[in-house]
């Protein structure tokens, strides 16, 4: 029970530790995953400068911009199929993968987008029209936002899933959108720029509202000062975008478009501002790709944290387990099992049956004294039953002649009742020694009792061991056969007579005695109604003897058995 109760204490501390590590490493996961996500759309704006640089620059776009291109679009392909092939280190685990479908439809977009602007890029200069050019970035632009709504389902799937994450998240696509922007307003300018027209109405309006919506995401990002405190690493972005990208990129930008309102003459080409602007980026895209890190390393520290509390919660409750089942055992072993064999010993002993004795060596303290106590009862039961067995034998015998008394040979006689119901014969003869108060009134009393005691033992020796004798009255025995005939005992008892008569007894004083005794011998069924009879009919036998002279033998019923 104690152990059982432990568990489910040990359960109920373990599974919340558990949840909490699920949760940490879930949440890294999907942090991880919308970090895959941001990187693609940041490598989809990316691609867009190259484009631009393909198809804006006065010359034949040189070997070099060509391959600027691959390379981003390797990169941008490349992160496309890791969101929807992530290395994550447990894909399984992630619940909503970004739909398949929103990844083609990307691709497939991105596929006619890239034609266009291939297409454009490989026109002779002069032809390349500037509604071409613009249509070829406008195609770029589609990528991306059809892109962002692949983002913002993943931001609405993250901040719905877990609020710990929300913050990070929402922070996260702010800081992208920046990105994104900063990079939208530069190719919103770009085609009038790489054609040499002034910028038309469209652009300005254009610019001018992302322009608003930069200002207005570095309002909500760049004021909270919660976000860059949180880690050493984001403290001098927020310093960095500001000098460069909200300093130069976009002083930048504005002296483009004032010249561009004016007359067309712009004072650097599309592929220098690209290349100049570009680096400008480059802040805005450390500031979010470190951000990331941030919340991503402080996930796996909650990830970690969580496991170590899980691995201590489960080593703890695991040593407690231990410990109480150890605890069990020893109480067991050392408690219950002993008590169980001293029950088993006191029953035993109560029962007087014979027990595996434990050894009170083996116990320590309370369990030791019991066992010596046990030990101490089984001596007094001994004893008590040596007692009782002499107070039995004594309760038997005569303590004179060591025979049966008359009290047990009353017992013989009225139990001996066969198990059919019908009393067993016996025959019963009655012995009086002739004359013994002579001894005691010549030799003593003592002298009386030597008579008694070799009387007795004379009989008993010619007794079989089957055969009952017992001391019937003060110089009366008693001598009960059964399953003899009845010529046969009065033959026996004739012979004892005899041998009491040639018996000679030296008393101490040197004198000798030959005694003799009368027999009365009579037959019958014993029980405990019969036996009294019994005993009336070897009475009357053994009177009749004495009458007729003593010293003979005489049957109960008739005379034919009778001794001359
Ligand atoms: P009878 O031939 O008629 O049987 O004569 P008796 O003397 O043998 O019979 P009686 O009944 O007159 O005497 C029995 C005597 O036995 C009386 C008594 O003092 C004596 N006696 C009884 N028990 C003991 C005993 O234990 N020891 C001794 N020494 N004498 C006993
Ligand atoms: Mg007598
Ligand atoms: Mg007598």
């Amino acid at each position: 029970m104690a152990v059982v109760c432990t568990g489910i204490l040990a359960a109920s501390i373990i599974m919340p530790s558990y949840g909490d590590y699920w949760l940490a490493r879930r949440n890294l996961d999907r942090v991880q995953r919308y970090r895959l996500v941001l990187d693609a759309a940041n490598r989809l704006s990316a691609e867009r400068g190259p484009s631009n640089a393909v198809m804006g620059i006065m010359d034949l776009p040189t070997d070099d911009a060509k391959r600027q291109l691959v390379q981003f679009r390797a990169a941008s392909d490349a992160a496309i199929e890791a969101i929807a092939n992530p290395i994550a280190p447990n894909r399984e685990s992630i619940d909503h993968p970004i739909p398949l479908r929103f990844l083609e439809q990307t691709n497939t977009q991105l596929k006619s987008a890239r034609a266009e602007v291939d297409r454009v890029a490989n026109l002779p200069l002069g032809q390349r029209r500037l509604e071409d050019v613009q249509l070829a970035i406008e195609g770029m632009f589609a990528v991306v936002d059809n892109f962002q709504s692949i983002v913002a389902w993943n931001v609405d799937d993250l901040v719905d899933a877990d609020d710990g994450i929300a913050a990070s998240v929402l922070i996260g696509h702010m800081l992208s959108d920046l990105r994104e922007y900063g990079g939208r307003i530069a190719s919103q300018i770009m085609a009038p720029i790489a054609t040499r027209h002034p910028l038309e109405r469209k652009h300005l309006i254009d610019s001018s509202r992302t322009r608003g919506r930069l200002n207005e995401l570095w309002r909500l990002v760049g004021g909270q000062d919660a976000i860059f405190r949180s880690d050493a690493r984001l403290i001098g972005k927020r310093e960095e975008i500001e000098r460069v990208f909200f300093g130069e990129g976009l002083e930048m930008f504005d002296a483009l478009v004032t010249e561009g309102r004016n007359s067309g003459n712009y004072s650097l080409t599309a592929e220098e501002f690209t290349r100049r602007f570009v680096k400008t980026l480059q802040p805005l895209e450390s500031l979010r790709s470190e951000f990331l890190n941030v919340k991503i390393d402080e996930l796996m520290q909650t990830r970690d944290r969580a496991l170590r509390t899980l691995l201590m919660v489960i080593a703890i409750t695991t040593a407690i387990l231990v410990i109480l089942a150890s605890l069990v055992r020893m109480v067991h072993r050392s408690v219950l099992s002993p008590l169980l064999q001293a029950r088993d010993e006191v029953i035993g002993l109560a029962e007087d049956q014979p027990v595996q004795l434990g050894n009170p060596a083996q116990y320590a303290g309370e369990m030791r004294r019991l066992f010596d106590a046990i030990q101490i009862l089984r001596g007094k039961l001994r004893e008590r039953a040596r007692l009782t067995d002499k107070l039995k034998e004594q309760a038997e015998t005569d303590g004179l002649t060591g025979l049966f008394n008359r009290r047990t040979l009353d017992l013989i006689g009225q139990s001996k009742a066969k198990a059919d119901g019908q009393a067993e014969t016996a025959c019963l003869v009655l012995i009086d020694i002739d004359y013994f108060k002579l001894v005691n009134d010549t030799y003593g009393h003592q002298a009386g009792d030597q008579v008694l005691r070799e009387v007795a033992a004379l009989f008993r020796s010619m007794l079989r061991p089957t055969d009952v004798i017992a001391r019937f009255g003060g110089e009366e025995f008693a001598v009960l056969l059964s399953g003899d005939l009845l010529s046969d005992v009065v033959m026996r008892a004739r012979r004892l007579r005899l041998a009491l008569q040639r018996h000679e007894i030296v008393l101490a004083d040197g004198a000798r005695l030959n005694m003799t005794a009368s027999f009365g011998v009579a037959s019958g069924p014993l029980g405990a109604e019969e036996w009294p009879r019994l005993i009336k009919a070897a009475d009357i036998a053994l009177y009749r003897a004495k009458s007729e002279g003593r010293n003979r033998v005489r049957f109960a019923a008739g005379t034919e058995l009778d001794e001359p």
